[in-house]
């Protein structure tokens, strides 16, 4: 921890992946023998810059931007970028970490990258937005290329905000190509992108319900956040006949029990940015609590009796004293749609009731997965349906959860699925590392 100081997110994802892979460098020798702990853990390249653009008073406003492109031992650096003022270098670099595995767990060819700035997107304007997006595409295109480093999206940056950053890299390029993932349909994306993360969680749980006799159908449900990751999960909830009773923002939570409405919560969180209080004035029948009436060092949502869980705000929004309330209540299955929510301590509570677990990094995979597919329509030119894209993004979180759990079987832990996660994307690009020698 010495020499990068104050980077405590960082850490954390470092030691829970190290510790996982105990079993593995005690049974393979090559990877100790390779020096690959050290070399992986030391991102390839960091970028840091700043951007600088004018809000609509005039006034300069200055912003921290960052790029890390962490490895890239499988394919092009890939990860998104997040707009938001908690940004650090320290988050950046546990994202860009996390990323190297969920995207070597995908199957494809893509290394792990990461990004963003600490700009607040809240309360700008469209032109506030897309002078920032501007300035920070006039430094980060000399980094990124279609075959290079890839960006999507994340917290804070959707369609509007890749539209304005592809605009301008590609007034500074003079090239039309395929250098963003998370485009619009008409100028480049992909069918089912938008809904792809959500959805491939739940096709992630419902491998883990099924393997169990179980079906989604019937099931309660809480959901975290009220972003593009809560609100697809919710869609394909209902799909599956279960239901989803909660979402939250920063601010506070929703719990609706007769059920989430979709329409309502897509109205007020795609087209108004608006606050999750003004759910509850148009659905009298819901509760909307504040954070300032949770008690101490809880998130309240996970009070909310429910069979499955899925959190898809931010990072350790989850702790021992949540978890420990939703054992409780009787919650069996946890699948993580945002990256790292739950804390270490909620791992093991998790783990040790042994209840169905899925760790961000596989359970979620099917956003950078459909990004994948998104390259390769671009590469090719062509556009897949929505069927079709969505077809791919079932078989792959499937082979996925077959992955991580055939790996938790091969070292003993049939129910661990962050060992056998870990241990199957780290193979892969350990593998890769190795085969193209020191670099
Ligand atoms: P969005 O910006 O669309 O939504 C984020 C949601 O989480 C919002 O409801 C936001 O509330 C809430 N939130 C953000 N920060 C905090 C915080 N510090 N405390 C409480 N709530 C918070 O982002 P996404 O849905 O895209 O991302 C959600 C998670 O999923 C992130 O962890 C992201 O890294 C992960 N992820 C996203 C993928 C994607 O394809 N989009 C792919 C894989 C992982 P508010 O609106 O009030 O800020």
């Amino acid at each position: 921890q010495k020499s990068s100081p104050g980077q405590p997110e960082f850490y954390q994802a470092v030691e829970e992946v190290l510790e996982s892979l105990e079993p593995l460098f005690a049974k393979e020798k090559q990877y100790l023998e390779h020096n690959i702990i050290e070399r992986i853990i030391e991102p390839e390249r960091q970028i840091m810059f700043r951007v600088a653009w004018i809000d609509d008073q005039g006034k300069v406003q200055v912003n921290k931007g960052y790029r890390i492109e962490f490895n890239s031992a499988i394919g092009p650096y890939k990860g998104g970028l997040r707009f938001h003022p908690s940004v650090s270098s320290g988050i950046i670099k546990f994202l860009g970490f996390e990323q190297i595995f969920k995207n070597s767990l995908t199957g494809l060819a893509i290394g792990g990258g990461k990004g963003g700035s600490d700009f607040d997107p809240k309360g700008k304007s469209n032109n506030e937005i897309m002078r920032f997006c501007q300035s920070f595409m006039n430094e980060l295109y000399r980094h990124i290329g279609p075959t290079t480093d890839v960006p999507a999206g994340d917290i804070g940056v959707g369609a509007r905000e890749i539209g304005y950053m592809f605009g301008q890299y590609k007034r500074l390029t003079g090239r039309y190509e395929g250098v963003f993932t998370g485009k619009k349909i008409p100028w480049g994306g992909s069918l089912a992108r938008t809904e792809a993360t959500g959805y491939g969680t739940v096709y992630f749980a419902q491998n883990m319900l099924t393997t169990s006799g179980q079906a989604l159908e019937g099931k309660t449900c809480v959901v975290s956040g009220a972003g593009n990751v809560a609100i697809y999960t919710i869609e394909k909830l209902y799909q599956n006949c279960a239901l989803p009773v909660t979402c939250s923002d920063s601010r506070g939570f929703i719990y609706h029990k007769s059920g989430i409405n979709l329409e309502t919560l897509k109205q007020l969180k795609e087209t108004e940015s608006a606050c999750l209080s003004k759910y509850a004035e148009i659905h009298t029948d819901a509760v909307y609590t504040p954070v300032s009436s949770y008690p101490a060092g809880r998130n309240a949502v996970w009070s909310v009796p429910c069979e499955l869980a899925f959190p898809c705000a931010t990072q350790n929004e989850l702790n021992q004293a949540d978890a420990r309330e939703l054992l409780k209540n009787g919650c069996i299955l946890v699948a993580e749609g945002a990256n790292m929510p739950s804390t270490p301590e909620a791992v093991e509570e998790f783990l040790n009731a042994k209840i169905m677990y899925a760790p961000g990094k596989a359970a979620n995979a099917g956003g950078v997965a459909t990004s994948q597919l998104e390259m390769a329509q671009n590469a090719s030119m062509i556009q897949w349906s929505f069927d079709e894209v969505d077809v791919r993004l079932k078989t792959i979180m499937k082979n996925i959860y077959v992955t991580a759990s055939e790996t938790a079987n091969e070292f003993g832990q049939p129910h661990n699925l962050v060992l056998g996660a870990n241990i199957a994307g780290f193979r892969k690009v350990a593998d890769a590392m190795i085969d193209q020698g020191v670099v």
